[in-house]
């Protein structure tokens, strides 16, 4: 049990401040909040007026990439989008290997509660070691404490082979979260989508047997459609059909399902994915640093959260970088329709998750930031967006909680990521120096 005391109690969204209030954690829960709470037996954490509020959720990521910062290997010229793909992104995947997909995982797990993520839905692919990845992705997460989500991306670039090892490392995976759940062994951080790479990455087949996956396992697809234009274009030329048209004629749209990026769907695409109260996931960083264009129709979207796509875990930044982004391209929004997109995520993982997020309520997760944020003018309910957008930053995260355990406390990690980071400097090299060794 954990007592919180003199906080100062801050929600994105709705937005909220309460002044000088207890809050009691049982277990994995909030369990009460109050002006003065008795609670002997639990652990007193004064704030002295600091911040308390719900953790940040980074609803679209890539771990494979967490040893890609700074990449010294021969990528080659990418004017476009799809020599982007082949040139890196698709010689790095071939050129991970359990203990390099090991120690990024577990950067990429630092880098996001250090930045006061509490929640990350991951999307992996290595097609050079499949059967047993997404295992070594949850060992990551678990060993740091970060609750999250992945699945593999199932891709025909590999082979009909590569494609039927994808379908099955979800089947298996999402089985083994099944089991642990049936036995009482579930740790409650870690559940699972069934992945797609793209639609032009996948024939008619690939998506039939992921839409069996999908129904079988009572899980949600998650998928990048229109990154780029090519994506929408080769739907039209090789199906005929628009591109969430062909998916949705495999029962592949549902309110677990996340699609990705979304840049060129039509206005009745998103009519269809919101009828089907899918969510589509922004990632804006990505978006410019691959020139795919802007995406124009965010606000016609009824479920809309924000990633990064292996641009790190930081929310602060990323909520920062689609706002602006955003005006700069004369769009309608102000911060607190970009505050509700990042708070969004915590939808996706009620769905998930079947509990309650992203609120400092009795019965919420216990998914917890503590910021020391000493405002220069009024922080209120109507004006908490404008903060996050022009003022807050992840260097405000002093202590993270997740699931009711402190996984950052005072800056600080319970265990010594000194051997992490100097395994991580080991792994990049060697990941780099095969890479070379892959063609295009
Ligand atoms: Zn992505």
């Amino acid at each position: 049990m954990t007592l919180f005391k003199n906080a100062t109690l801050l929600e994105i969204d709705p937005p909220a401040i309460r002044e000088s209030m207890e809050l009691l954690v049982e277990d994995d829960q909030i369990s009460k909040i109050a002006p003065k709470i008795d609670a002997p037996n639990a652990e007193m954490v004064d704030l002295k007026g600091k911040i308390l509020m719900p953790g940040m959720v980074c609803s679209h990521h890539h771990y494979y990439s967490g040893l890609a910062r700074g990449i010294l290997a021969e990528i080659g010229p990418t004017p476009d989008f799809a020599s982007i793909l082949k040139n890196l992104w698709w010689r790095l995947d071939r050129a991970l290997d359990a203990e390099s997909l090991k120690s990024s995982a577990l950067i990429c797990s630092l880098d996001a509660i250090r930045a006061g993520t509490t929640a990350v839905i991951d999307h992996h692919a290595s097609p050079n070691f499949i059967e047993g990845s997404l295992k070594v992705l949850k060992d990551a997460f678990e060993h740091c404490g970060l609750r999250g989500m992945s699945c593999y991306e199932v891709t025909d670039r590999n082979g009909r082979e590569g494609m039927l090892a994808g379908v099955e490392e979800n089947r298996a995976f999402a089985g083994l979260l099944d089991e642990e759940k049936k036995t009482g062994k579930w740790r409650g951080l870690f559940e699972s989508h069934i992945g797609g790479h793209a639609p032009f990455t996948l024939s008619d087949e690939s998506l039939k047997l992921l839409a069996d996956t999908v129904e079988k396992s009572r899980r949600g697809l998650h998928i990048h459609v229109a990154e780029d234009s090519y994506d929408s274009s080769h739907s039209h030329a090789e199906h005929g059909k628009d591109l969430l048209v062909r998916l949705d004629s495999f029962g592949l749209l549902g309110p677990k399902s996340i699609m990705v990026h979304g840049v060129y769907l039509s206005s009745s695409e998103i009519d269809l994915l919101n009828q089907r109260d899918g969510f589509l996931v922004h990632n804006n960083r990505s978006n410019m640093n691959n020139s795919v264009g802007y995406n124009t129709r965010l606000p016609e979207l009824k479920n809309l959260a924000l990633g990064t796509d292996g641009i790190g875990g930081d929310m602060f930044e990323e909520v920062k970088f689609a706002y602006f982004n955003h005006k700069n391209n004369s769009g309608p929004w102000w911060p607190p329709n970009y505050a509700k997109a990042l708070a969004a995520g915590n939808r996706l993982l009620e769905r998930n998750f079947a509990a309650s997020f992203g609120r400092l309520l009795p019965g919420y997760k216990a998914d917890l930031v503590v910021a020391d944020y000493p405002s220069p003018t009024p922080l209120v309910p109507e004006n908490i967006a404008g903060h996050l957008v022009f003022g807050m930053t992840s260097s405000i995260v002093e202590s993270v909680m997740i699931n009711g355990q402190f996984v950052y406390r005072n800056r600080q990690f319970p265990f010594d990521i000194g051997p992490i980071y100097s395994e991580a400097a080991v792994q990049s090299r060697k990941l780099w120096e095969r890479m070379d060794n892959i063609l295009p």
